[in-house]
């Protein structure tokens, strides 16, 4: 679990701290933060990213104290489950395949609020009211892949391609830092100008500087490339498998094979990174058989945090004419998620507040506990053009505010965030 609020250490046994925030005791990783009992520091993902003094930590922590409680007080309430009127869902522990398609397949509207409520109450139970918030810097749109599905795929032409220079980036990630992100993920296309050396200079300077988590997505790169990153203090990668359909994968990524996908995942897991992972939604001749195995293999490669992206289809793309799930095509598999692995954290992607305006809030409320805000700089925004709908133009406080706003109201803390 994250707080981006920081918590007083109780015990240190070798690798591991014991920490408490306001009385309940999390455990969190040491892997570069040397930390004593009684010292103060920021854990995110399990891992201690950063210490602050006690002086700076005591008011932060008093800001905080009565609000943590009635936000838990709001989540409780609206977690609240008075009965629940589909059978299944009276034995979700134990739910075969069978059920879990019969799940998928709901579409009576009291059904679906039975389903959904359940899943909320699961994630209240296991998880309480902690709501990581990422930010997420998309730093290149250039791309040497053709993946059917993506709007920046090297086949289009008709996008103003950009690069961010070491300094644009660094920029970006302070005043990400100085609104509140304690976790940023640095995302481009598969684009190897940026040499592993330049990476590792980026990662190295911001982790010097931030006592953040920091993810990288930027695609397939060898063991090696990645195991230099996380040397130099990116802990975190947020790499989706797409689909574990290995035929659609094959037809939907040219060139690419699903095993090596899948064998990097693991490789990344090995090396010790905090994983997010996941697959797209509504792909053609994707089937929901398909989806629940893509469920099945999400949980075995044991990611920190699950991210399903809807299929938006974009327009220079040969998926143009492809239906765009509904948004309850995504609730669905969000909540089917929570039921089969309680512990999860699940992201509401910001793909999917182009299916509809209270996205977020149902996303949230059917099982999702994670959100990530775009934090790339405005002149870059509109050129990552994965799919089409993506909020361009509010300006990042603006959407801080707005996010911090949706998780007060449903009782959430915002707890990647310190504000
Ligand atoms: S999905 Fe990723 S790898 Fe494929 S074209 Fe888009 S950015 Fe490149």
């Amino acid at each position: 679990m994250c707080y981006a609020i920081p918590g007083k250490v109780v015990s240190v046994d070798n690798k591991t701290v014991t920490v408490d925030y306001f009385g309940e005791l999390r455990k969190a990783h040491i892997i570069d933060t040397m930390v004593q009992p009684r010292e103060y520091v920021y854990a995110q993902g399990g891992i201690v990213v950063g210490k602050i003094s006690e002086n700076e930590a005591l008011p932060i922590l008093e800001t905080w104290k009565d609000h943590f409680f009635e936000l838990k007080k709001i989540d409780a309430g609206l977690s609240i489950l008075d009965k629940v009127s589909f059978p299944i869902l009276k034995k979700v522990e134990t739910l075969t395949k069978n059920e879990m398609l019969t799940l998928l397949a709901v579409e009576d509207k009291s059904e679906l609020d039975s389903f959904y409520h359940t899943a909320n109450k699961i994630r209240k139970e296991r998880l309480d009211n902690a709501c990581c918030v990422h930010g997420i810097l998309e730093f290149s749109n250039y791309c040497s892949n053709n993946c059917l599905y993506c709007g920046i795929n090297c086949s289009n032409k008709s996008i103003e391609r950009y690069r961010m220079s070491e300094k644009e980036i660094l920029d970006a990630v302070d005043y990400a830092v100085q609104l509140g992100f304690k976790a940023l993920v640095l995302q481009s296309g598969e684009d190897l100008y940026y040499t592993d050396g330049m990476l590792v200079n980026i990662v190295k300077k911001i982790r010097k500087k931030h006592g953040i988590l920091l993810f990288m997505s930027i695609g397939e790169r060898s063991k090696d490339s990645y195991k230099k990153l996380y040397e130099a203090g990116a802990y975190g990668a947020l790499l989706r498998f797409e689909t574990g359909n290995s035929k659609l994968y094959t037809h939907l990524r040219p060139g690419k094979k699903l095993e090596d996908r899948l064998q990097l995942i693991c490789e990344l897991n090995n090396i010790g990174f905090v994983i997010a992972t996941g697959f797209l939604i509504g792909l053609p001749n994707q089937t929901k058989k398909d989806i629940i195995n893509d469920i099945l293999l999400t949980k075995s490669l044991q990611p920190d945090m699950y991210s399903f992206g809807p299929l938006i289809p974009h327009p220079a793309t040969p998926l143009t004419s492809v239906p765009k799930p509904t948004l309850d095509d995504i609730l669905k598999v969000i909540a089917l998620t929570r039921i089969v692995d309680p512990e999860a954290k699940i992201l509401v992607t910001t793909a999917l507040e182009t299916l509809s305006f209270d996205a977020k809030e149902k996303g949230l409320m059917a099982g999702g506990n994670s959100l990530m805000i775009n934090i790339t700089p405005q002149k870059f925004k509109k050129s990552y053009d994965l799919y089409p709908g993506k909020v361009i133009d509010e300006p990042l406080e603006e959407t801080v505010k707005k996010t911090v706003g949706l998780l007060h109201s449903l009782g959430r803390a915002p707890t990647d965030l310190g504000v």
